[in-house]
């Protein structure tokens, strides 16, 4: 057995005492989530509209400081929203990187426009301003409408870089904030820094809904245009259906809602619980010679969502053997996602040299992080 997947294993049979499978992310049910649920289904209102919807959306609002917090069914659909809201059409372009999970790259593709792929920082995991500057500066003649900066594993990317460079280009930006409810940047909640940003509370996020996601803006006309769009674009009336404009059905279900407005009443201890894991994992692989903890830059306070390991070279052998192992031993690790520009439907996007995502690729592993993990 490797030294890391020895030194893992130790840590949660003897350090924490797990007994059975260490799963990578478990959702955690500690608060009023059935109460909440039972509510619903007492008082019928289980679907499109309801209280919970009201208050799920005022409570993100007030724990992120965005002015506007519309929810909907998925995080895709939610990023999908910030780029049409932001001004994507088909046939236009938007950047972003290629380490991302699939659904940032999808977003744009149901938008009808095409990725372009930057680089990473090894700092952050997250877009490189200067990289950025010097793509846009190359292909100013291209329909590029907007910069979709997302924050890796918690990780808020450089967002005043990023925010500068795309003012500069003229060009909005996006965050796609799936990760990181919870996550400061200087202080300030990520998704909060550009036009609009979107969230996710798949199960697997560090709150969830079962399904859900939101959109996030401090603009009052797009957050009301984002509420309009996603409810079918219906005029308001006691009784006709009158609609004008061609709507999405992305309402946020209330029974959804109720999950999640019982989810975020307990978001701090989440948050909590993820930063203490990620300091023990960091004390396991101290002092382990080419390997280390990713952590926060001094700018940022992340919810570290998921706790990741990194090697100090590509070996994406050392990187299958330790998965492999861990899995063996009842613990469940992952690869980073697979880069967007290795995928058959986003090989042929433009890109540049992308040597950071590709090395980080083969450097990285993500540990089990479940908020319950105390
Ligand atoms: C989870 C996630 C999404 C999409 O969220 P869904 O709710 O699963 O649609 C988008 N972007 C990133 C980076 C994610 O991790």
């Amino acid at each position: 057995m490797h030294e890391i997947t020895r030194r893992l294993a130790e840590f949660w049979r003897d350090g924490r005492g797990a007994a059975g499978m260490v799963p990578l992310h478990a959702p955690a049910f500690r608060g009023n989530e059935a109460a909440y649920l039972q509510d619903c289904i007492q008082t019928g209102w289980v679907s499109s509209v309801g209280a919970y919807v009201d208050r799920f959306e005022a409570m993100l609002a007030d724990i992120t400081g965005a002015a506007h917090a519309v929810a909907v069914v998925n995080g895709t659909a939610a990023l999908q929203v910030c780029l049409y809201l932001a001004g994507v059409r088909p046939g236009d372009e938007v950047v972003v990187p290629s380490l991302t999970f699939v659904a940032t790259a999808n977003a744009v593709s149901h938008c009808g426009a095409t990725c372009r792929f930057v680089d990473v920082e090894e700092r952050t995991l997250g877009l490189d301003p200067a990289r950025l500057d010097d793509h846009l500066a190359r292909h100013r003649d291209r329909p590029i409408r907007a910069v979709v900066a997302m924050h890796t594993f918690g990780q808020p990317a450089d967002l005043d870089g990023l925010a500068e460079v795309c003012a500069d280009h003229g060009i909005a930006l996006v965050e796609d904030a799936a990760e990181s409810l919870g996550s400061l940047y200087k202080g300030r909640h990520t998704g909060n820094h550009g036009l609009v940003s979107s969230l996710s509370f798949n199960g697997n996020k560090i709150v969830t809904t079962g399904g859900g996601g939101a959109i996030l803006t401090n603009d009052p006309a797009l957050g009301k245009l984002a509420k309009h769009l996603t409810t079918t674009a219906k005029v308001p009336h006691p009784y006709r259906f009158d609609h004008d404009a061609v709507g999405w059905n992305y309402r946020l279900p209330n029974l959804n809602a109720a999950l999640g407005c019982a989810q975020l009443e307990v978001l701090a201890e989440h948050v909590t619980a993820k930063r203490r894991l990620a300091e023990d994992y960091h004390a396991v692989f101290a002092g382990l010679e080419g390997v280390r903890i990713f952590r926060e830059t001094p700018e940022a306070r992340s919810n570290y969502w998921l706790a990741a390991l990194l090697l100090e070279r590509p070996d994406r052998a050392l990187v299958e053997r330790v998965i492999e192992e861990a899995a063996a031993a009842g613990i469940q690790c992952r690869p980073i996602w697979t880069p967007m520009h290795h995928l058959p439907m986003y090989r042929h996007c433009p890109r540049d040299a992308l040597p950071v995502t590709d090395a980080i690729a083969d450097r990285l592993i993500n540990l089990p992080s479940s908020p319950a993990a105390v």
